[in-house]
């Protein structure tokens, strides 16, 4: 809790600004007042004015001149000692028998330790019994997971898959992970909890699909914001998942641009954190929700940049462990410890990836990505600097040519125009690039063997009071 957003920074600013308009416009009257007035010695008082706007001028250039031009007010990296800080790999958004994954958790675990994550939130479905795939006749019966043994969790069918000691895994700190108790909440939009042991079940009514009519015990309605309530008051942080998922899948109902910016208005940046904009569920097409997921991405941030951040996230949403598109999001910390990955959930202290790659985790082949080695970001000189390694490109992106919908946004995979690629190269002078508005992201990309590699920073937020 100890740095969660920095619009105190934009308030400085601000509030420095007035107060050197104040000065000079107080100078001024008290110099010119003597003028208007009769006086016998006028040339005196004319000498007194013409250095009074000297001196007025000369206040009013040094006290504006910080905010009379662009400056970035929010940097998610300010804090990051480059040469000292931890790449600690994530996986954000995983499943297992527990709901509809296809493994036991305990395999889960491994296989992530072995690719190299040191952070794992399990996030199975709230709405999904134990053992669905075995249900579904996907996993043979023999492979079925015992767990939650008796007596069942409190809220089951719709508890979190946690600790995971009680679901034959081991504890975290035994396989040098931080783990994060979560949940995939699946009965609306799907929202990923962290944190929390937060969970619903509610009885469908009327319909397959969640979307079809959720009532709780009283018959009354329940929405998504009540959801993120309940999260708010559990403890809970929470993202919105896979924005793009397609509407033919039957248990989903895609959300037009303002239904987002309801919810980002409606639930602070203390517990309503960000979305993914990297969700490769294999169920998906990859290709052609990147633009749907990536382009409401941009629009949020140039809707609410920079007072109100929207932090991006990279997950694989993984459900079976030999068929993954790599996806995740890479936290730079000082200490690997459940605190210090929460506090850099809510700042932006991370960047997240995204291949085309198809793996396999049982193979020993990773992708990989473009690293960050550093990210310097100098007001002074007007200036965003990243060092990085294996890529061929940085792209910087801001804001989109316009917030108009190009398409319907239920069934096209472009509905809303994308981020604007502003500049290409390790530096950008973002007082000297045309085109950027209240944001700045980057992209760090390389193509390797058809494949295409990413790395995406959060949003730096820019103010200009021009
Ligand atoms: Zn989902
Ligand atoms: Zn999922």
């Amino acid at each position: 809790m100890t740095k969660v957003w920095k619009l105190q920074d934009t308030e400085e600013l601000l509030a420095n600004s007035s107060n050197g308009s104040f000065s000079c416009i107080t100078i001024q009257t008290f110099i010119m007042m003597p003028l208007n007035a009769s006086s016998p010695s006028q040339p005196l008082f004319i000498m007194a004015a013409f250095l009074g706007v000297v001196i007025c001028g000369t206040i009013f250039y040094q006290t504006n001149q910080p905010v009379s031009e662009t400056r970035i007010v929010l940097n998610p990296y300010s804090s990051v000692d480059w040469s000292s800080s931890g790449h600690y790999k994530a996986a954000l958004h995983v499943h297992t028998l527990q709901s509809d994954g296809y493994h036991m958790l305990e395999d889960v675990v491994h296989a992530y330790r072995d690719a190299g994550f040191t952070i794992l939130a399990i996030t199975d479905h709230d709405w999904n019994y134990p053992n669905a795939r075995v249900g579904w006749g996907h996993v043979p019966e023999e492979e079925a997971s015992p767990y939650p043994k008796e007596p069942k969790p409190e809220n089951f069918p719709a508890n979190t898959t946690w600790p995971w000691t009680d679901y034959g895994g081991p504890a975290p700190e035994a396989v040098d992970m931080v783990g994060i108790e979560a949940a995939e909440l699946t009965f609306r939009h799907h929202i990923n909890s962290y944190f929390t042991d937060y969970g619903v079940w509610y009885e469908r009514t009327g319909s397959e699909a969640p979307y079809g009519g959720i009532v709780n015990e009283e018959n009354v309605e329940i929405w998504e914001d009540d959801q993120l309530f309940d999260i708010r008051e559990s403890g809970g942080i929470a993202i919105l998942d896979h924005p793009g998922l397609s509407q033919s899948h039957g248990f989903w109902d895609r959300k037009p641009l303002y239904w987002y910016i309801e919810r980002f208005n409606t639930h602070s940046p203390d517990y309503l954190i960000g979305m993914e904009v990297t969700n490769t569920d294999r169920t998906a097409d990859l290709q052609l929700r990147e633009n749907y997921d990536e382009g409401l991405w941009d629009q949020l941030l140039a809707h609410f940049m920079p007072e109100r951040p929207v932090w991006g996230f990279g997950t694989d949403d993984m459900h079976r462990l030999d068929d993954v598109r790599d996806s995740h999001t890479v936290f730079l910390l000082d200490e690997h410890t459940e605190e210090a990955v929460r506090d850099a959930m809510k700042t932006g202290q991370f960047y997240f990836t995204k291949s085309t790659l198809r793996l396999n985790f049982f193979d020993d082949k990773m992708s990989l990505f473009p690293s960050i080695e550093s990210i310097f970001v100098d007001n002074d000189a007007g200036s965003i600097s990243i060092e990085a390694g294996n890529y061929d490109t940085i792209h910087w992106i801001s804001a989109p040519e316009s917030a108009d919908p190009i398409n319907d946004y239920k069934t096209s995979d472009q509905p809303w125009p994308l981020g604007t690629i502003v500049h290409e190269g390790e530096t950008i002078h973002y007082r000297d690039v045309q085109g950027i508005n209240n944001y700045l992201r980057a992209e760090i990309i390389r193509e390797e063997e058809g494949e295409l590699y990413r790395t995406f920073t959060n949003p730096f937020g820019l103010i200009n009071t021009d």
